[in-house]
């Protein structure tokens, strides 16, 4: 952590922008581990839960928007729950994400975005994960056509596991509510990007 704690290395109002835009006072965390401790996702984390509001805390706004952390988060909501401080952690990563796609800051990781948003993409327009259009599509954008191809994913596909055309909701009434909740989301999501640049 020594190498944190230079003055360059702060920025003032990052801990503000985190908090305003979250309504979470992360300044109550008192670094007791819980939300750390019941994490699904620590162990691919950069940083988990609790270093990184230790590091929102700080200022440290590289670290943390440099981090892979709140792309790993898969909002489980488990660190919520056991937070004694109440502070709503999984609002404080969906926070992060969010900031991170208005483009004011890089993430080291950029292929976990971009699984992200063909995640969503498929889930949208199908309204359930097509998985093997899901795994091309990352695939040939992430300029890694045989990741996870050999043997994994033919053996997922001759047992069936791995369906070779995508389910759609067959309902058109039951279609259109879920793309007009997709449309929803967007407009928040935008509104949400709005203010952060604002
Ligand atoms: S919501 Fe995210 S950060 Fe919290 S426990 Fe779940 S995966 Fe971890
Ligand atoms: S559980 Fe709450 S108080 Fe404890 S470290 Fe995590 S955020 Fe901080």
């Amino acid at each position: 952590m020594k190498q944190y704690l230079e003055e360059k290395n702060f920025k003032q109002g990052f801990r503000k922008d985190v908090e305003r835009l979250s309504k979470q006072k992360i300044s109550n965390c008192y670094q007791c581990g819980k939300c750390s401790a019941g994490c699904p996702m620590a162990f691919k984390m950069d940083y988990p839960p609790t270093m990184t509001m230790r590091l929102i805390q700080l200022g440290l706004h590289d670290e943390v928007m440099g981090s892979n952390t709140a792309w790993y988060c898969v909002s489980c909501e488990t660190c919520t729950t056991r937070c004694p401080r109440e502070i709503d952690i999984a609002k404080v990563m969906d926070t992060l994400k969010i900031m991170a796609q208005a483009g004011k800051y890089e993430v080291s990781d950029t292929e976990i975005p971009i699984f992200d948003w063909i995640f969503l993409k498929s889930l949208q327009y199908t309204g359930k994960v097509y998985e093997l259009g899901l795994i091309m599509t990352y695939n040939i954008i992430s300029l890694n056509p045989f990741k996870d191809v050999f043997p994994l994913g033919l053996q997922m596909f001759l047992k069936g596991k791995i369906a070779l055309f995508p389910h759609f909701i067959n309902d058109p009434v039951a279609m259109w509510e879920h793309l007009e909740m997709f449309s929803k989301i967007h407009k928040k999501q935008k509104e949400k990007i709005r203010e952060t640049n604002g």
